[in-house]
């Protein structure tokens, strides 16, 4: 009837294998319970560790978030300035910055964070982050209240003087295990782990300074990355990801599915946009193309061409026959529709005139979509944002996914379905790099800026060479990420 949820979608797994608490209204939210249609069935099934946790975080979450009496008395002490050691309510409030594909790798870490450090996490809403996304937690707002005592944390950068780097240059704050006296411990600090953050800001990732920073009731987090490989290097954190992701490539997997719920203006661009383009093909082709090329404005040939070399070299499209002819179409003809997306239009209108004026040698027939062509970066719009949710999240349901290098618009997307997508390698000096795509070796993003730091003898150390499990990414040599 009007309102219910249809008695086939009992039928599936709607709470995912128990990653999503039950009991949430449907109507206010209804990607939440709906998306498990869109989608294949994700063959990686979240550990009953995970679920346990998420079920105690959300007990927690209940009792210490806003509207409740824990979090009254711990903002007073926050306005009084003086921390608790006995705090029964500790926060992480992660800060609203960056472009959407950066917000939703750092939100999630910090989530992970708040799991690890039994910590609460609440969130500023920033321009839009209630536009695009439902509430993850039953029974209490992850929303930071706007009577927030700390006004000032908009601003909050490298050089803010309550930094957790700028309180221990200035001694006030001492990471010595011996003399760290929990006396002189601030209510709260800055965690300043943004890409342009120093050493300082990256003993972060140390074992003693993650002791210091659990006697710190609030700890106000900036980031524009997804820094939980270098999570998965910190001693204290080492047993409980293991117990959590016994999947180790799974974690943004999994808690990406868990928190971004897309809200119903949302939904509406996701649904209508698969339900009349990307529904019915036998198979779904997903290509997100992001240029990082400060000469001009495109679109470029060369991008074109390694969009090209990639999809023909690893046959995800296939080849167009020599001839323009008509091709007796067979009636069961296989049908492939290719989701673009791009900030320019001229790569979709190039590859769709391609599959328009030749046949297919294999006699498949293609069709090109692409739903929205923004032009330029608006991350302050909201209309914009949301269409570039929508879009991560239609390119996150194809079975087939190339995305570019670099991006993390592209990270979403292969996370949250679950695929390891052909990664279109960087060109440098606009020519089609050799070769034009790899093979990605797990379905996690990468984290961009981590610490090349050994905590215990304080020196430089490659992390990408510590564990299996954590090596450097295909796309960004530098960086981390989880396989
Ligand atoms: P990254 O810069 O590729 O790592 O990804 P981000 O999501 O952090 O920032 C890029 C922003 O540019 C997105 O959030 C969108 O606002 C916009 N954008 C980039 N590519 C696309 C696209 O293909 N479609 C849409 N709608 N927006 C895009």
């Amino acid at each position: 009837g009007n309102g219910t949820i249809p008695s086939f979608v009992a039928a599936k797994d709607k709470l995912l294998h128990g990653l999503l608490a039950a009991g949430f209204d449907d109507q206010s939210c209804l990607s939440r319970y709906h998306s498990v249609f869109f989608r294949k069935e994700s063959p990686h099934i979240p550990s009953p560790y995970l679920l346990k946790k998420l079920r105690k975080y959300e007990s927690l979450h209940e009792k210490c978030g806003p509207n409740g009496q824990f979090y009254k008395q711990s903002t007073e002490q926050l306005r009084s300035g003086h921390g608790s050691r006995s705090a029964e309510c500790k926060y992480v409030v992660w800060i609203s910055y960056s472009g959407l594909g950066n917000r939703m790798l750092s939100l999630s870490s910090a989530f992970l964070y708040a799991l690890l450090a039994n910590r609460v996490l609440l969130v500023d809403k920033g321009s839009d982050m209630n536009d695009l996304f439902c509430e993850p937690f039953p029974a209490n707002s992850w929303i930071l209240p706007p009577d927030f005592p700390i006004k000032e944390f908009t601003n909050f950068d490298i050089k803010t003087p309550t930094s957790y780097a700028n309180m221990l240059r200035s001694k006030a704050i001492t990471n010595h295990i011996d003399g760290a006296s929990t006396h002189s411990l601030p209510a709260y600090t800055y965690l300043h782990l943004s890409h342009d953050y120093d050493v300082f800001d990256k003993l972060f990732f140390c074992e003693d300074d993650q002791r210091v920073l659990d006697n710190i009731p609030w700890l106000l987090l900036r980031s524009n990355n997804y820094f939980v490989p270098s999570l998965f290097l910190v001693p204290t954190y080492k047993e409980e990801l293991r117990k959590l992701f016994p999947e180790k490539d799974t974690a943004f997997h999994h808690l990406g599915r868990y928190l971004f719920h897309p809200t119903n203006s949302v939904w509406g661009l996701i649904s209508r946009y698969y339900n009349s383009y990307l529904a019915k093909a036998d198979e779904r082709v997903g290509i997100q193309v992001r240029v990082f090329d400060e000469g001009g404005t495109g679109p470029f040939q060369y991008v074109l061409d390694q969009i090209l070399a990639c999809t023909v070299k690893e046959k995800l499209l296939p080849d167009l026959s020599p001839g323009q002819e008509a091709a007796v179409l067979s009636p069961n003809a296989r049908s492939i529709a290719v989701l673009m997306t791009s900030l320019d239009s001229g790569y979709y209108e190039k590859i769709r005139n391609m599959f328009w004026e030749r046949p297919t040698s294999s006699g498949e027939i293609i069709s090109i979509y692409q739903p929205s062509y923004e032009g330029h970066q608006q991350t302050e719009k909201r209309t914009h944002n949301m269409k570039a949710l929508a879009e991560m999240y239609l390119l996150s349901m194809t079975d087939t996914l190339v995305t570019s290098a670099w991006s993390t618009f592209g990270y979403v997307a292969q996370g949250l379905g679950g695929l390891q997508p052909w990664i279109l390698l960087k060109p440098e000096n606009k020519t089609v790099p050799d070769p034009p795509c790899r093979r990605a070796m797990s379905i996690e993003p990468c984290f961009h800026a981590p610490p090349f730091y050994d905590c215990k003898t304080k020196q430089g150390i490659d992390t990408g060479a510590l564990v299996p499990h954590v090596r450097h990414c295909e796309d960004v040599s530098w960086g981390l990420k989880v396989v």
